[in-house]
């Protein structure tokens, strides 16, 4: 008796020890989010430090920010061009279109339940524009020059320059007397864009065309998705660059490795950071259902929808999925960016859920680019929030611009902090509303941010779940005719000396392929 009882409670003590080594990296960060939660409230309670103070005293978390996007250019670059090499060109167009699919149809789901909730809660209803503090400037955006610029990056006339810059163009309204005595044909470079007529004053735009800093993502995905299928196609002349890439790809994974060991620090300091800079603790009572309806909408998109779809196509626990994210959704939560947050994605989608490495390569850049639920849904809740605000009724047309014009801005924000705000200008003024109300819900912004950038990750990652499942029969049929332009192929060829186990996981993008290791597969599996 008593020797089973030991028996029971080693096996016990070892279980929680294989947990805590498991999952160290994570308990480690939530512990970090706690303390730095606690440091910044006793730093602001005991210490009054200087703004310069208060810089430094973010150091380490400005420093984990960089080295998480030191990252991100390698890891798109690398990811996409094997990604979309070891997929025939069918194959990869089968399923980039389901993702595409999947994209267009979460973000929608997410904008009317959005609208669903702002419309029963009705946060704005009981207060009026007048009673909330404005902050900041508008930001100026309309919808077509968004939807343009994002074609335009798509084409970025300098790949070097898509390394480091984005292009945006910008409207200058031109002067109504110099238009209209200006009779002569456009000046060159200046396109003629809008015209609106005010009585008789008539209204013209010129587009400037600037840069602004930011990696162009868009258009490197695009020249990275060409350069992989003309790879792919290349046969053995290609390998050399296939198997460059292959390496360069694993390299930046184990750098990744390495900088989320340095992650808990980082993320003790950015949240004490920034809980000792927020001046304006007051707001979140006036502006309390508002957040209540955003969040509560993220949650329900997050636990419910998400999942259920999930779980329709992919017929696995969708809360052990999210549970093998998590990692990736805290971080996501710290440093409100979804590109940055890439890196770690990769890592929590590939090793903890075992997701195949053809498909995470290949959907993972592309839906931290423009897959943005949580941005989509804010951007709805917010835009009819501020109708509320100015006592604006809003009808079934207007309802309807909205969710199109938040689905368009989510697609246009880019995966930084306050993209979403910026966008949300094409919402307003799509169906009429002040841009620069805008203002309004700046000072609630960079916590909101937070969740629903959470919630951009996780979409990406049950994306990446749910195509598998749904070309699960391309990918084994590429795994029977593996040639030597698959790159993991490939590394099973060059690693002759691995064992025959993993030697067929590479072969498969880390499904293992054979009986025994299917039962394996199923037994490890996180979802
Ligand atoms: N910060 C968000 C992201 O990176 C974008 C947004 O502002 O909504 O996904």
């Amino acid at each position: 008796m008593d020797v089973m009882a030991n028996n029971e409670r080693r096996r016990r003590r070892v279980n929680l020890k294989g947990l805590l080594k498991k999952n160290w990296l994570l308990i480690a960060t939530v512990v970090s989010v706690m303390l730095g939660i606690s440091l910044g409230v006793a730093v602001r309670e005991y210490a009054s430090l200087s703004h310069l103070h208060k810089q430094y005293f973010g150091f380490p978390g400005e420093i984990l920010m960089r080295m998480l996007k030191l990252v991100i250019l390698p890891l798109i670059i690398s990811s996409m061009i094997t990604g979309v090499a070891a997929l025939d060109s069918e194959v990869s167009g089968k399923i980039g279109l389901r993702a595409v699919i999947y994209y267009f149809s979460t973000t929608i789901i997410a904008v009317i339940l959005g609208i669903i909730l702002v419309m029963t809660i009705k946060p704005g209803v009981s207060q009026t524009a007048q009673h909330i503090d404005r902050a900041g400037t508008t930001p100026n955006v309309t919808t077509v020059d968004t939807l343009l610029d994002l074609l335009r990056n798509m084409f970025p006339e300098n790949l070097v320059q898509a390394c480091f810059q984005q292009y945006k163009t910008k409207r200058k309204e031109l002067e109504p007397a110099k238009f209209l005595t200006a009779n002569t044909p456009t000046p060159p470079l200046v396109t003629t864009h809008t015209m609106a007529t005010m009585e008789n004053i008539t209204l013209d735009y010129k587009i400037i065309g600037t840069y602004s800093d930011g990696i162009n993502v868009l258009g490197l995905i695009v020249f990275c998705v060409a350069f992989g299928l003309v790879i792919g196609k290349m046969g053995k002349k290609g390998r050399i660059l296939l198997e460059f890439f292959d390496a360069l790809n694993d390299a930046t994974m184990k750098l990744v490795h390495i900088i989320m060991c340095y992650m808990p620090v980082g993320i003790l300091f950015l949240i004490a950071a920034k809980i000792i800079e927020v001046e304006d603790w007051e707001i979140f009572r006036k502006m309390g259902l508002y957040m209540v309806t955003v969040l509560s909408g993220l949650a329900i998109h997050a636990l419910v929808c998400l999942p259920l779809i999930f779980f329709v196509i992919v017929r696995k626990n969708p809360y052990t999925f999210t549970l093998g994210m998590a990692q990736a959704l805290v971080t996501a939560l710290m440093i409100s960016s979804s590109s940055a947050t890439l890196p770690v994605t990769f890592r929590c989608a590939e090793e903890n859920n075992r997701v195949d490495k053809r498909i995470t390569r290949f959907v993972l850049p592309v839906g931290a680019t423009i897959n943005m639920d949580g941005t989509a849904l804010y951007e709805a809740v917010a835009a009819i929030f501020i109708a509320q605000l100015n006592d604006y009724a809003l009808d079934v047309g207007q309802i309807v611009t909205i969710s199109i014009t938040a689905t368009v801005a989510s697609i246009g924000a880019a995966g930084v902090p306050n993209a979403g705000l910026v966008t949300m200008v094409i919402v307003l003024t799509a169906v009429g509303l002040p841009a620069s109300d805008v203002t309004l819900i700046v000072a609630v912004d960079w916590l909101l941010d937070r969740f629903r950038t959470m919630i951009n990750v996780l979409g990406d990652a049950y994306g990446a779940g749910i195509v598998q499942k749904l070309s699960k029969r391309e990918l084994e049929k590429m795994d029977l005719t593996s040639d030597v332009t698959n790159p993991f192929a490939l590394e099973a060829t060059l690693d002759e000396d691995e064992d025959e186990c993993e030697k067929k996981s590479y072969v498969n993008g880390g499904f293992a392929v054979d009986k025994t290791d299917a039962i394996s597969f199923t037994e490890t599996s996180q979802f």
